[in-house]
């Protein structure tokens, strides 16, 4: 059993049983710990204690600091095994991806690591000779990491890895739904030796995260999920004028040309949508064909979709967990009427368009559904095993497509020639990562970001650490 208790400033206060919040598998209902519902004095004390050790922690030189991270990195890869059957009872992912997951996090903290005695400024040559300028890069402060329920692990690691090597101290919210590794968490950074205070870890739901955010004392919010709770913290850190990074849902297209390998594309296109249950942030959910392969496609997708084995996450053979709880944790409430109201939304509209056009052709699959028109869920994120698959006629039509939603994360296009048509269309993406011939690879090393109402801001890749970092310029008269 996970201790579930916060850790504030070293400490790790009890559950207070009377106003604590259950944690529940998706996966079959089992009541998997409660956790603290933080009050707004606990999350005080949190980023108090994060203020306080930010003094010392700042002062540690870079390769103090790298070798706690890979001390960190050595038993996230020592626990990897319990860590993924933890994530995967807690938030029903597959546990081949909570694996992938794992050992992704334990990379992104030696990245950084790698980076944290590389933190440097520059000299400034001024028009006087007798004034030397120079600048220095400097943590932020405390840095407020707030992340989703899809992805704890390697969200966290995302935020917390860059946060740590630039210096800064930090208070960790994660999702109610799946709070359980980076609970888990408080023990490894515990028992890697980073001080008391560097790292904090408070648990609840939204007030948690309002009392989290509305402290004037952060120096960074990092925010991990929907638009809508982004666009609220924006307005609270917007009032206290603190920076916000903000990486949010998407509604990313898939574009095959007409001289795609559809043998190579069409089980990718299968991949992004139907990983992880659609419910990623870069789920490939629509699927733009050039119309001439179109049909040909859309058959081939609905196949290989009605193919996907549902079962026990954490059974090999399974492709798409089945979660058998229906009050309980991610799998429910919040997230599983969701693809279903999107899909009667679309039924409704579809018919009364059809009165009045030409029929235009449905597929389902196994209650997945491929949509030739253009009505099916094509705008919103539905965070589902949920594909629309509108044709297009040409590849000048294909970006302005691709970029018809208000999102802005990731985007793919097939077809094997590197033609400039095919390399500008990459630059007409309105995305932060495009993906050619492949989907879903990400690598700590590369930046990974959204544009639009995706949110802003990078993870990962050298441009993470600048979010945790300001530059001083320095003025000596000589
Ligand atoms: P959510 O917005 O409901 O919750 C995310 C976190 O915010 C949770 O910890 C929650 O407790 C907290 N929260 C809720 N209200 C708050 C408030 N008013 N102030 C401060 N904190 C608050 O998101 P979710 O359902 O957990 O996650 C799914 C969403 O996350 C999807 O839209 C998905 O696309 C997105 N996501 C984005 C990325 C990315 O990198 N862009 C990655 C994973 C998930």
């Amino acid at each position: 059993m996970t201790d579930t208790r916060m850790l504030i400033g070293g400490g790790r206060p009890a559950v207070d049983p009377a106003t604590s919040m259950a944690v529940t598998s998706p996966v079959d209902g089992r009541e998997l710990g409660r956790i603290a519902d933080a009050t707004a004095d606990q999350v005080h004390d949190a980023v108090t204690a994060a203020t306080d050790a930010f003094r010392a922690w700042r002062r540690t030189s870079g390769a103090e600091r790298a070798r706690l991270m890979h001390l960190l990195a050595d038993l996230l890869e020592r626990d990897a095994e319990e860590l993924a059957l933890l994530e995967t009872s807690d938030n029903g992912k597959l546990l081949r991806e909570t694996r992938t997951q794992a050992r992704f996090a334990a990379r992104n903290y030696r990245f950084f690591a790698g980076l944290a005695d590389k933190i440097h400024g520059r000299t400034v040559p001024l028009d006087a000779w007798d004034t030397f300028d120079y600048t220095v890069r400097e943590p932020v402060g405390v840095a407020a990491l707030i992340t989703a329920w899809n992805s704890p692990m390697q969200l966290l690691a995302n935020k917390l890895a860059p946060a740590l090597a630039a210096g800064c101290t930090v208070v960790v919210k994660p999702s109610e739904l799946a709070p359980l590794t980076t609970l888990r968490m408080a023990e490894l950074v515990t028992e890697a030796g980073f001080p008391d205070g560097v790292v904090n870890i408070v648990t609840g739901g939204a007030e948690a995260g309002v009392a989290l955010t509305t402290d004037p004392r952060l120096g960074r919010i990092s925010f991990t999920g929907s638009v809508e709770t982004g666009q609220a913290i924006q307005r609270a850190a917007t009032a206290a004028l603190v920076p916000v990074t903000l990486e949010l849902g998407g509604k990313s297209a898939n574009i095959v040309f007409d001289d795609a390998d559809l043998e190579r594309a069409l089980p990718v296109a299968v991949a992004g949508i139907f990983a992880a249950g659609g419910q990623t942030c870069i789920a490939g959910s629509r699927l733009l064909v050039h119309e001439r392969v179109h049909d040909r496609s859309c058959e081939q997708v609905a196949e290989t979709a009605r193919r996907i084995v549902l079962g026990d996450p954490t059974d090999d053979a399974t492709q798409m967990a089945r979660w058998r709880a229906r009050r309980s944790g991610c799998g429910s409430r919040p997230h599983r009427p969701r693809p279903h109201r999107r899909c009667a939304a679309a039924d409704r509209r579809w018919h009364s368009r059809r009165r009045r056009t030409s029929p235009r052709l449905l597929r389902r699959a196994d209650g997945l559904r491929a949509r030739r028109s253009g009505v099916g869920p094509r705008q919103q994120e539905v965070f589902g095993p949920v594909l629309a698959t509108p044709p297009v006629a040409d590849e000048e039509e294909a970006s302005p497509s691709a970029n018809v939603t208000e999102y802005g994360l990731a985007q793919r296009q097939s077809g094997p020639r590197m033609s400039p048509a095919h390399t500008g269309s990459a630059r007409e993406l309105a995305a932060g990562t495009v993906w050619v011939n492949t989907y879903r690879y990400s690598a700590a090393q590369a930046p990974f970001g959204v544009v639009k109402k995706s949110g802003y801001g990078r993870e990962r890749g050298v441009e993470a650490i600048d979010e945790y970092l300001h530059t001083k310029n320095v003025l000596i008269d000589l």
